[in-house]
């Protein structure tokens, strides 16, 4: 099989090659390929030092000069070479020590962690594939390079990676990679917080959801949990992550609706504090059937964030649907008032209020407690009534 290369990296590698180096692209880019799928990315593996890849291009980074990678901008587009290297002893089951760069390119893919990301392409030599990952990529099998209790023991980030790739390609785990994950599991709590939301939101997201059971039948759970175990029924909200659209927001509060602390357990994972106040509001709502009513609609657009309080409605409404809290045809129709509200611009934010504190204040109410009280008054009566809302009809209720 013959890979398309785009124009770019077909220059990178032609460069290098011309200047007496090896190149081939690598790793997941390879995997996409091979798999069918366009690349997002596309990785570079080389002999070059990386003072010897600067000098070949115009426009580089030392983004990860570290481990041997020089980011080559071609067409204002980044791409990573790497210098061929193995990685150093690992002491903390985290990161190596060093790392060596080597002549060898099979000593390069050897470092890699699955035989599905361990292979290499250039269209002069073809693939370099040691450990069959063609062959795995045709059986959708994930497979350690070498000894997967070795391997988890050098990196115990590759135990998440391995159920992520299970989620988001639909392979199945070899039995012994499965089984090391099962027995060094206790190696996760080496790995950082943000590393470990990284791969869990992937996973969650991925289109194969039975994947997200793995997390318990090895017995990582806890660990990527942050010392915690999973609170609800996981076989239930796997199939309804399944019916869910692969929106970060709305599997993660499925995935956490039943949390009794909700809150602290995505912040011990590091997550941004948007995410924090999405996820949390949606789990807060999700459990309380919405009447269909205009007035308590708008209650509820007021709770959202301004700018996205019609995305956030309707996202809480899909939440609902997918967790059978109300019946499809009330959906259906919470979904049609709130889209009426929209299109007839009525007022549920202090913001569209025709009133504003300048108003209150030239009449002679203080800024303050009773200013607030008043505009939210005012607010209040206008979500009844829209018609209330204009400068003449509130100044004369006040
Ligand atoms: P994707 O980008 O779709 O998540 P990927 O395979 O490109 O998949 P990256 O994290 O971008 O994953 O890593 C690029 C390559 O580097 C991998 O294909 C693999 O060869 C290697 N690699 C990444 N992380 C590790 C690791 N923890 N241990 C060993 N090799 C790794
Ligand atoms: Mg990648």
């Amino acid at each position: 099989m013959n890979i398309k290369l785009p124009t770019e990296v077909r220059h990178i590698l032609t460069t290098l090659e011309a200047a007496g180096f090896e190149a081939f692209v690598v790793g997941g880019c390879v995997r996409d390929m091979l798999r069918g799928i366009t690349p997002k990315d596309w990785d570079v593996t080389t002999n070059a030092l990386p003072h010897q890849v600067k000098s070949l291009f115009s426009r580089t980074f030392d983004t990860g000069i570290k481990h041997g990678t020089i980011t080559v901008l071609q067409n204002r587009q980044p791409f990573e070479v790497t210098t061929y290297r193995v990685d150093g002893t690992y002491l903390d089951a985290r990161r190596p020590e060093s790392v060596t760069y080597t002549a060898d390119i099979e000593d390069d893919l050897s470092r890699r962690d699955f035989t599905m990301n361990a292979i290499a392409y250039n269209p002069a030599c073809g693939f370099s594939d040691p450990f069959d990952g063609r062959v795995d990529i045709k059986r959708k099998i994930i497979r350690c390079v070498g000894d997967p209790t070795q391997r988890f023991g050098e990196d115990a980030l590759r135990m998440l990676r391995a159920i992520r790739f299970a989620g988001t390609l639909g392979f199945t785990i070899e039995a012994d990679t499965l089984n090391a994950i099962s027995a060094q599991k206790e190696n996760l709590v080496r790995i950082s917080a943000e590393r470990v939301r990284e791969e869990l939101t992937r996973l969650l997201c991925g289109a194969y959801s039975q994947a997200i059971a793995l997390l318990e039948s090895t017995g990582l759970m806890p660990y990527v949990l942050q010392s915690r175990t999973y609170e609800g029924n996981l076989a239930e909200t796997i199939r309804q992550i399944e019916k869910s659209p692969a929106d970060e927001h709305l599997r993660l509060s499925l995935f956490f609706s039943r949390f009794e602390s909700v809150e602290k357990v995505l912040r011990a994972l590091r997550f941004d504090n948007k995410s924090v106040q999405a996820i949390c509001l949606y789990v807060r709502l999700l459990p309380v059937p919405i009447p269909a009513d205009r007035y308590a609609i708008k209650k509820y657009l007021y709770q959202m964030p301004a700018a996205y309080a019609q995305l956030f409605f309707e996202n809480l409404l899909t939440l609902q649907e997918i967790t059978q809290v109300s019946d499809p045809a009330h959906i259906a129709r919470l979904r049609q008032i709130s889209r009426n509200i929209h299109e007839s611009c009525e007022c549920y934010t202090l913001r569209s209020l025709a009133v504003n504190g300048k108003d209150l204040a030239a009449l002679g109410i203080p800024p303050g407690k009773a200013m607030g009280d008043t505009l939210k008054s005012l607010l209040d009566a206008v979500m009844r009534d829209p018609t209330l809302n204009t400068k003449p009809t509130l100044l004369s209720r006040i």
